[in-house]
C-alpha cells in the first residue's frame, strides 16, 4: 500500500500501557506514514467521587506516573513519540488529532460506563474521516474465543472456567511488529505531569509494603522473571498464595495488569516455558487458575453492563444496607472490633496494597456482618488500590457482600481466619504496631 500524508496513525494509550503484545501497536504501525501516540491524565481520574473518596489516591497516582515515563522511554525506541496531557480526553485529543491530521485511531476496547462515555465524547468533536479501531487486549482468553454468546456467560466461575479450558486457546503472543519499526524524529514539547500537579506530596514507599515495586512494564517483566526463576516462586504458588506477609506469598502481578503494562498472555506463556524447563505442579496450573478469575469478571462486566455499580449487584437483591458513617469511619482507620480487620485496613492505608485473603475478609466484614452498602467499601478501595481494576474490585465485591457470583453466599467467620492465616499474630502485630502510619 503507497503511504500519504493521511496514513498518520494514533495510539490512544488507557489501560494497556505497554509495548510488549499489544494489539493497537501492532495495527497502528501496519501501513502507517507516521505514528503517533497519546495518554491522558484524565482529571476526572483525580476528582473526589460519589461516595466521598478520591477516585485515585496517591499509590495508584505514583504508580502510573512511572508507568507512563517507562512506556514514553520504550516508545521513543523506535521515535514514537508520546504525547501526554494532563486533562480531559476530550478537550485534549481532537486538538491533537486535527494538528496532525491523523486520520486512524487505535486503542483497547473498554465497556464500562466512564470509559466508553469518554471515547464517546472524544468521537463526538471528530470529523467523520477519523477511523476509530477498538481491539480487545486484556483477555487471557480471547472474546472472540470463548466457547459463549455473551449473553450466555456462566453466573458460576467453574462452569465459565472448565469449558473455555476445554475448549479455547489462549492466543500466542504477538509478532513483535516494532522491533523492525523506525521513523523520522517527530516533535513533542508534552511532558508527563508530577505528583504534585497531580495533587499529591512526594511520599516514600512503606519499609513494610508487600508491594515495594515500580510501575512500567520493565519492572513487570523483571517481577515475572524474578518469581519465575531467580526465586522459583511460581512452583509453591498455591501453599503460599493466602499468605499475608512480604513480597513473594504470591505474584504481585495485578497492579501493572490492571494497567496493561503486563500483558495475561505473556504470563500464560511464561507459566508454559516454565512448565516445560523447570516444574509442571499444582502450583503453576494455579497462577492460570486465578487469571481466568480475571477473565471472568471481565466477562461478567460485559454481560451485566451498569448492574455491577448498583446496590443489589448482578443479582438485584434487595438486603437491609446502612451507611452508619461512624462504622465506616472506624474500618477505614483500622479501629474496628476485630484485630485482623484494622491489621489489613492499616496496611492498606499505609502501602496502598492488601492481600487477597485481607481483602476476603474486610470486604465480607463490611458488607455482611456491619451490613454496611458495599459499594461504599468498593468505592474506598478503588480509591486506595494500586491494582485497582473496575472489573475485578466490583466483581469481588459483589461476589462477597453476596450479590454476585457466589452460589454459597458465606460470611467469613474473621477470628477463625486470623487464627488459622495468622496463628502467631504476626501480621498483626506488624500492622497494630505500626507507628508510621
Ligand atoms: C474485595 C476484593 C476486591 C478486589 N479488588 C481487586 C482489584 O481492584 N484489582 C485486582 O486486580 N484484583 C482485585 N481483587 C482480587 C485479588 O485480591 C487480587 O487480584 C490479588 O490479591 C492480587 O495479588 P497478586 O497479583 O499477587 O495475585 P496472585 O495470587 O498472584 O494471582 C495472579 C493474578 O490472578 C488474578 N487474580 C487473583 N485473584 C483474583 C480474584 N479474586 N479476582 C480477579 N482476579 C484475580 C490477578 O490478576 C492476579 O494478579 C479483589 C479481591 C477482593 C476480595
Amino acid at each position: 500500500m503507497q503511504k500519504t500524508e493521511l496514513d498518520t496513525h494514533l495510539i490512544w494509550f488507557r489501560n494497556d500501557l505497554r509495548i510488549h503484545d499489544n494489539a493497537s501497536i501492532q495495527q497502528a504501525v501496519t501501513n502507517a506514514a507516521k505514528v503517533l501516540a497519546v495518554f491522558c491524565f484524565d482529571t476526572k481520574a483525580f476528582e473526589i467521587g460519589a461516595l466521598g473518596f478520591k477516585k485515585t489516591e496517591k499509590f495508584r497516582a505514583r504508580f502510573l506516573i512511572e508507568t507512563v515515563k517507562n512506556l514514553k522511554a520504550n516508545l521513543e525506541q523506535y521515535n514514537i513519540p508520546l504525547f501526554v496531557y494532563l486533562a480531559e480526553p476530550e478537550h485534549c485529543l481532537p486538538k491533537l488529532i486535527r494538528e496532525h491530521q491523523v486520520s486512524k485511531i487505535f486503542m483497547q476496547r473498554e465497556w464500562t460506563h466512564e470509559e466508553t462515555l469518554s471515547v464517546n465524547q472524544v468521537k463526538s468533536n471528530l470529523p467523520n474521516t477519523v477511523k476509530v479501531i477498538e481491539t480487545y487486549n486484556q483477555f487471557l482468553f480471547h472474546p472472540d474465543d470463548i466457547p459463549f454468546q455473551i449473553t450466555s456467560i456462566p453466573e458460576v466461575f467453574t462452569n465459565f472456567r472448565k469449558q473455555c479450558e476445554k475448549r479455547c486457546m489462549v492466543r500466542p503472543l504477538l509478532p513483535e511488529t516494532l522491533s523492525g519499526f523506525k521513523q523520522p524524529k517527530i516533535q513533542n514539547t508534552t511532558r508527563i505531569p508530577t505528583l504534585s500537579e497531580l495533587g499529591f506530596e512526594p511520599f516514600y514507599t512503606h519499609a513494610d509494603s508487600a508491594f515495594p515495586f515500580q510501575g512500567g512494564e520493565n519492572h513487570a517483566i523483571h517481577r515475572l522473571h524474578d518469581y519465575f526463576y531467580e526465586t522459583k516462586k511460581l512452583a509453591f504458588y498455591k501453599k503460599t498464595r493466602n499468605g499475608l506477609l512480604g513480597t513473594n506469598y504470591s505474584s504481585k502481578f495485578s497492579p501493572w495488569l490492571a494497567n496493561g503494562s503486563l500483558s495475561p498472555r505473556y504470563i500464560y506463556h511464561e507459566v508454559k516455558e516454565f512448565e516445560r524447563h523447570h516444574i509442571k505442579n499444582q502450583s503453576t496450573y494455579w497462577l492460570i487458575f486465578e487469571l481466568i478469575w480475571r477473565d471472568y469478571f471481565k466477562y461478567i462486566s460485559i454481560k451485566h453492563g451498569n448492574a455491577i455499580f448498583k446496590i443489589g449487584g448482578i443479582l438485584n437483591k434487595s438486603y437491609q444496607w446502612n451507611r452508619n458513617p461512624e462504622k465506616i469511619k472506624n474500618w477505614i482507620a483500622g479501629q474496628t472490633s476485630e484485630p485482623f480487620v484494622n491489621a489489613n485496613m492499616i496496611e492498606l492505608k499505609s502501602t496502598g496494597w492488601m492481600s487477597n485473603r485481607g481483602r476476603q475478609n474486610v470486604a465480607s466484614y463490611f458488607s455482611r456482618t456491619l451490613n454496611l452498602d458495599w459499594r461504599i467499601g468498593a468505592s474506598y478501595f478503588e480509591s486506595l488500590l494500586i491494582d485497582y481494576d473496575v472489573h475485578s474490585n466490583y466483581g469481588n465485591w459483589m461476589y462477597v457482600a453476596g450479590v454476585g457470583n457466589d452460589p454459597r453466599h458465606r460470611t467469613f467467620n474473621v477470628k477463625l481466619q486470623a487464627e488459622h492465616y495468622d496463628p502467631h499474630g504476626k501480621y498483626q502485630r506488624q500492622w497494630l504496631q505500626n507507628k508510621l502510619f
